[in-house]
């Protein structure tokens, strides 16, 4: 699915390196020589670019085209890398330009002409981007994840700046093999701004009502109820889907525990952060929009025989209904459970929905901390390769599902494959993206 984003990206941007090179060698474009015409194709390159990110953020169209939410991420985020190494590039054609020409270097920006503005139009643009990458990918660790957010959706500026500085003196813009291009490119652009602000409106999203709420072992459960049948979200094992409280609030994604065939769905969550207090301290029957199903987790699980489940504290989410359901599903025949949590006390689902004593299910504590338990399938310390072997002979036959902090995940996977698993065998679902 990343190769079929990328090949749709790539036919755009060669479209946008050859149309140029076709018009410098076969038009008349005097005032354009070698360096304007690599700077305009970085330019054009950059503004497909631009675009790109904004269709991948929308999480509407992965919904209708059924792509997997995490891997646009991936593709949004480098796709983000890129422009930011095109927009040092972009102005250097124009200076190397510069100073071939007269000698001198336009460093300083300077309204004199209408050029010169536009190409401060350009410049605020990337200086836009520029403070978007510092606070993504720079110190991002540092600063709150929603005051990244909201900065983040301050580049939805971008694209109408660099749509003026690009077809107020694009070298290239007026021949219709460009400007169609480009102005479809926009114009779909808005039509993508306008779907975002209707889809953060909630008015199209599904309407649930919280029917129950309790607090087991630090986890917050919910139980939601749609308030119309034909509203009711239609979710595959192991899916999420986001909740928003109010219109244009803010949306948060959360495993699907359990979702019945009226529609009851059970969300699991620690209560850690501003939202999800508001959700621990939403009252009964208050309504909760939801968004989805999203998610491609457990998909192709129904051809596993074996499989091997690696949940750290609330990363247990997503595995739950598939794995209440396995006796009801033929071609699973045995499933490790390995859950990883501090103390015996913080697992969850272990007890009341019970994922223990289950047919086909072998579930194994893992402890990091606690270290007094002397029972049958409680171990202490760390899920390992070795600590899986000891319930598992056939580990090569296995396929891996792990869900937990990103540094388990990243060290499981790691020492999984280190010891010979195969790595398209593992399956991970990270919890933030
Ligand atoms: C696919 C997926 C499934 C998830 N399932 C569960 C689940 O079943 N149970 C559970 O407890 N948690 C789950 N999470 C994590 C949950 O979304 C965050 O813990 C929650 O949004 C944090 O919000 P907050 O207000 O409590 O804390 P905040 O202080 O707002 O955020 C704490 C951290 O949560 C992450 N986060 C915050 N908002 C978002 C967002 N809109 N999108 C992605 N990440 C965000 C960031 O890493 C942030 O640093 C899931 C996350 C993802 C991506």
């Amino acid at each position: 699915m990343k190769k079929l984003i990328y090949s749709l990206i790539w036919v755009s941007v060669v479209y946008v390196i050859i149309a140029p090179i076709y018009l410098f060698f076969n038009n008349n474009y005097r005032d354009v020589d070698l360096f304007l015409l690599m700077g305009s194709i970085v330019g054009l390159v950059l503004f497909v670019v631009f675009f790109w990110q904004y269709a991948l953020s929308l999480k509407v169209l992965n919904k209708f085209l059924r792509l997997d939410l995490a891997t646009v991420i991936a593709v949004h985020k480098d796709l983000g890398i890129y422009s930011v190494i095109l927009l040092f590039i972009h102005p250097l054609y124009k200076q190397i330009d510069s100073f071939f020409n007269d000698g001198s270097l336009k460093l300083l920006p300077s309204l004199e002409t209408r050029f010169d503005q536009m190409v401060v139009v350009g410049e605020i643009g990337l200086a836009l981007v520029l403070v978007t990458w510092v606070l993504g990918y720079l110190i991002k660790k540092y600063i709150t994840f929603r005051f990244w957010k909201f900065t983040h959706l301050a580049t939805y500026l971008v694209m109408p700046i660099v749509y003026i500085h690009a077809t107020q003196i694009g070298s290239f813009i007026s021949h219709p093999l460009i400007y169609i291009f480009i102005n479809i490119l926009f114009v779909t652009y808005l039509v993508f701004v306008f779907i975002r602000l209707i889809d953060a409106s909630g008015i199209f999203k599904a309407k649930y009502k919280l029917i129950n709420k309790e607090v087991i072992n630090d986890v917050l459960q919910l139980t939601l109820e749609p308030t119309k049948s034909y509203s009711r979200i239609k979710s595959r094992m192991g899916q999420f889907i986001y909740t928003q409280l109010t219109p244009f609030g803010e949306a948060h994604p959360y495993s699907i525990v359990w979702n019945d065939n009226k529609g009851v769905l059970v969300l699991g969550l620690k209560a850690v952060g501003k939202f999800s207090k508001q959700l621990l301290h939403a009252k009964l029957d208050s309504i909760i929009m939801l968004d989805g199903p999203y998610g491609k987790f457990l998909d192709g699980i129904e051809k596993v025989e074996h499989a091997v489940f690696i949940a750290g504290g609330i990363g247990i989410t997503p595995f739950v209904e598939f794995t209440l359901n396995s006796n009801n599903i033929n071609s699973i025949k045995k499933i490790d459970f390995f859950y990883a949590t501090k103390t015996l006390n913080d697992s969850v689902f272990v007890n009341k929905q019970s994922i223990k004593n289950l047919p086909k299910v072998n579930l194994v504590n893992v402890l990091s901390l606690q270290t007094n338990i002397n029972e049958a399938n409680v171990e202490q310390g760390f899920v390992t390769h070795s600590l899986i072997n000891k319930y598992n002979k056939s580990m090569n036959n296995c396929e891996y599902y792990i869900c937990g902090p990103a540094l388990m995940m990243k060290a499981v996977s790691e020492d999984l494959i280190k010891n010979g698993i195969e790595p398209s065998k593992i399956h991970t679902e990270e919890f933030s993206w």
